[in-house]
């Protein structure tokens, strides 16, 4: 599932993206579904190089979960 490529070569590490989508606290937006972005290998928004974002797919099980319940539980 994840297709990631080794990044341990210390003289010229190379920045992957992978295929896991993420959702950015820097470029997501704040919209009901917001936007999602790629995860790179070092860690970081494939479009802002940010470092605040959460999974795509945590996020979305949280939601689904929250819409199944119908109501607001914080
Ligand atoms: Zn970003």
């Amino acid at each position: 599932m994840l297709a990631l490529e080794p990044v341990s070569r210390a003289a010229a590490p190379r920045t992957v993206v992978t295929t896991i989508l993420i959702v950015c606290g820097d470029c997501a937006g704040d919209a009901l579904f917001p936007l999602k972005t790629l995860l790179t290998s070092d860690g970081t928004c494939s479009r802002c190089g940010g470092r605040s974002y959460v999974l795509a797919a945590k996020l979305s099980g949280a939601l689904v979960r929250h819409l199944r319940k119908g109501d607001a539980e914080s």
